[in-house]
Formats: structure tokens, C-alpha cells, sequence
């Protein structure tokens, strides 16, 4: 095994870097959960989410993954029988459906080829025939994290207002949110489900679900089975600023923190460095004469780039000359697409040189692997990120 110096690249798009700030934030020792120094962390927390979220509403913090908070989605407002209508955008949507498939919902899976987002017109065509609502929810992915794909929630609401269809609108935005635009209110999101090791720059363990007034109501009347996921009983135990159980009280501290680097920076600022490292990183792609997994030119994820290997050309190799010669790992492709795309991560905290590093190391691996391509494409990203706004010129 080689000995690698100086720092790993993680850039896969998610789990993400830790901020230094933010790992000296979560080393703390315990506290008691109980107590009014807990809460003021409870209280802090849930304000900071909201204002992710964009809400007035309850955020619910779980400590889980982000497969936990998208279960706690359907136990709370969902029943078997149940119809709901998903879109197939690639292997998030896949194990979203999986999950509502082991809560015996009916899904109506809308088809898609992995290459963009949702098909917001056969959405709409399905609710617009669906006369009696017997579909309960729709459930897209925002940011299929699997291809490099977005599915507007926005543009889904309208679908859905268009044909004036009362289903609860639930969005995946585990990958988006913290590093692209989201408004959990006023795009009428139902319910919003995220995760901490994404945007939000944090270790995995947290999951979160925004809730909307009409959610809340479906679940308050709602008899399903539930019981850790159970959004009232969080919220019940909020209003003191306590979890009815032991918080991941280390991974608040971290979140309240790294919410704090995001706003300090600027959220608008932070969508905007995502977009710019994702235009400066298809622009190598582009020279490189390799294709994005993402054919939309509407559709590009700001949060990570997925790319095609050329036919013959087996992607995880590729991925491993990178790792065994520059100690940098790349997103792999999952199900369908394994082996033939990977992802480059640029999600997160996340800077330009970070990116030409990146980028470098793609563009070295593609050689040391003998995949076809043409050199440059690492010029072509930093003649993108020269078009920063210059931040000093020295008077001449
Ligand atoms: N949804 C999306 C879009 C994701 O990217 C992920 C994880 O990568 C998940 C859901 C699942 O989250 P977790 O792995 O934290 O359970």
C-alpha cells in the first residue's frame, strides 16, 4: 500500500469535508440532555433548520441517516394501500420507492432514463386523470445525487396546482439543501427530508424532516403504526427545546456551527460558489470530450458533477488509479450505471483551489488509465473560475 502525504480528497458528494470549525465544535464533552444548557443548543438548532428549510414550520431532527428521515416521511402521513406517485430520476428515487414498497404503498413509479430530472408533464398528466385523488402523495428526489440530475420541487407544486390535486408534495432534498436554493414554504413543500453530510458539511447522523401545516394535520389524524418517528412527539418535546430521547447532542453542536459558517458566508453565496464549481467543472468535462451524466442542460446539479466513462472503459478502475495514485476518492456509479459514470463531488466546504485539485486529479487519472480523452480541460475550469468577481488588485 503507497503512503499518501497530506490531506485526502473526499470528493464523492456526500459524505463531505468537515470544516476544521466545525469538528472542534462537536468536541465537547456531554451534557445533560435535560437540562437548560441543552436546550439553548435545542432551540438554537431548530431556528437555524427552519431558516435552512426556509420555514415558519416545525423541523424535525432525527438521529439517522437520511434513509431514517425519509422512512419517518411515510410513516407519518402514509398508509398500506396507499397511492403515491414517484419519479424514477435514478438510484435515490429507486430506494425511496423500495422503502414505500415495505410499506406496502401503491406505487406509480414515473419512468425515467437517469439522465434528468423528474418528467414534471407525465406527473401532471397522472394527477390530471387522477379525478377521485386517490393518490396521496407525490415524492420526488431535488437533487438525484446518484447522476448529477435536479427535479425542480417548484415546478412540481405548479403541476400540481395546475390540476388542482390536494396530494401532499414530499421532496428528498438529502443532497440539495446547504448548497442549492430550497424553499420548503414557499414552494408548498409538504414534507422536506435532509441529512447532515451533505451541504450541511457535517458527519452522517442526522436527519431532518420540515414539515407543513397540512402534513402535520394528515399525521395527527393518521392511525399508522410509528412510534421513534413519530413527528408529534418530537415536536411535543421541542417546545421545551428536548428530544423525547438521548440527541445526538455532539452532532447539534457541529450543526449549529457549521449553520453559522453558511450564513456568515452568505446563503445566496454559497448557491452561487455551488453553481460556479459545478460550470467550472462540466467546462473540463467538456474538453476532456467526455459526456455528464445529466443530458439537461437545465437540469445540472450545482452539488456534484456525474460523469460517462467511454464505451469499454470500466469506471471503478478508473476510480481506483485515482485513489491508489492520488489519494482522492470519486463518487462511484450505483446500480444501473455501475461502471460506466462516476461522480465528482464539489459539494460542501469547498473552495476554488480544492476544485483545481480535484479536477487535476481527474485529468491525471484519465491518462494514467489510458482513457480516452483530451487534455485541458483543467485550463478550461480556471479560465471559469477566473471569472470571479477579483477580490484585491494592487494600485499601480
Ligand atoms: N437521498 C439522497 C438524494 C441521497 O443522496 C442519499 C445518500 O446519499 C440518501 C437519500 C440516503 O441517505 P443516507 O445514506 O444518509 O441514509
Amino acid at each position: 500500500m503507497t503512503l499518501h502525504t497530506g490531506r485526502h480528497f473526499l470528493q464523492i458528494p456526500g459524505p463531505t469535508n468537515i470544516p476544521d470549525r466545525v469538528l472542534r465544535a462537536m468536541d465537547m464533552p456531554g451534557l445533560d440532555h435535560r437540562g437548560a444548557e441543552f436546550a439553548e443548543l435545542g432551540f438554537a438548532v431548530m431556528a437555524a433548520m427552519q431558516r435552512m428549510f426556509r420555514t415558519t414550520r416545525p423541523v424535525i431532527i432525527f438521529p439517522s441517516s437520511g434513509t431514517g428521515a425519509w422512512e419517518a416521511a411515510i410513516v407519518n402521513t402514509l398508509l398500506p394501500g396507499d397511492k403515491v406517485l414517484m419519479a424514477e430520476t435514478g438510484q435515490f428515487a429507486v430506494l425511496w420507492h423500495g422503502i414505500a414498497d415495505k410499506f406496502k404503498l401503491d406505487v406509480d413509479f414515473v419512468p425515467g432514463d437517469w439522465r434528468r430530472g423528474a418528467d414534471v408533464e407525465a406527473i401532471e398528466a397522472k394527477l390530471a386523470a387522477d379525478r377521485q385523488h386517490k393518490i396521496k402523495a407525490v415524492m420526488v428526489v431535488h437533487n438525484e445525487t446518484s447522476t448529477g440530475c435536479v427535479t425542480s420541487p417548484l415546478e412540481v407544486r405548479k403541476a400540481m396546482d395546475r390540476t388542482k390535486h390536494p396530494a401532499l408534495l414530499m421532496v428528498d432534498t438529502i443532497s440539495g439543501l446547504g448548497s442549492m436554493e430550497y424553499e420548503h414554504d414557499s414552494w408548498g413543500v409538504d414534507v422536506s427530508v435532509a441529512g447532515s453530510q451533505k451541504g450541511l458539511m457535517l458527519p452522517p447522523g442526522l436527519g431532518f424532516n420540515a414539515v407543513s401545516e397540512k402534513a402535520l394535520a394528515v399525521a395527527k389524524a393518521s392511525p399508522s403504526m410509528r412510534s421513534y418517528w413519530d413527528w408529534q412527539e418530537v415536536i411535543a418535546f421541542n417546545k421545551l427545546g428536548t428530544f423525547p430521547y438521548t440527541p445526538a447532542i455532539n452532532l447539534l453542536y457541529g450543526l449549529r456551527e457549521a449553520i453559522a459558517m453558511l450564513e456568515e458566508e452568505g446563503l445566496d453565496n454559497v448557491f452561487a460558489r455551488h453553481k460556479r464549481h459545478s460550470a467550472a467543472t462540466r467546462a473540463a468535462v467538456k474538453v476532456w470530450g467526455l459526456e455528464t451524466q445529466c443530458q439537461d442542460p437545465h437540469a445540472h446539479s450545482p452539488a456534484l458533477t456525474g460523469v460517462r466513462m467511454p464505451e469499454g472503459h470500466d469506471a471503478d478502475n478508473f476510480r481506483k488509479v485515482v485513489l491508489d495514485n492520488f489519494d482522492m476518492s470519486l463518487g462511484t456509479g450505483l446500480n444501473k450505471i455501475k461502471g460506466k459514470a462516476f461522480r465528482i463531488g464539489h459539494i460542501g466546504h469547498f473552495n476554488d483551489l480544492m476544485l483545481m485539485g480535484t479536477l487535476s486529479g481527474v485529468e491525471m487519472g484519465l491518462d494514467l488509465a489510458q482513457v480516452p480523452h483530451r487534455g485541458g480541460g483543467v485550463l478550461a475550469a480556471m479560465e471559469v473560475l477566473k471569472g470571479r468577481d477579483v477580490v484585491s488588485m494592487p494600485k499601480s
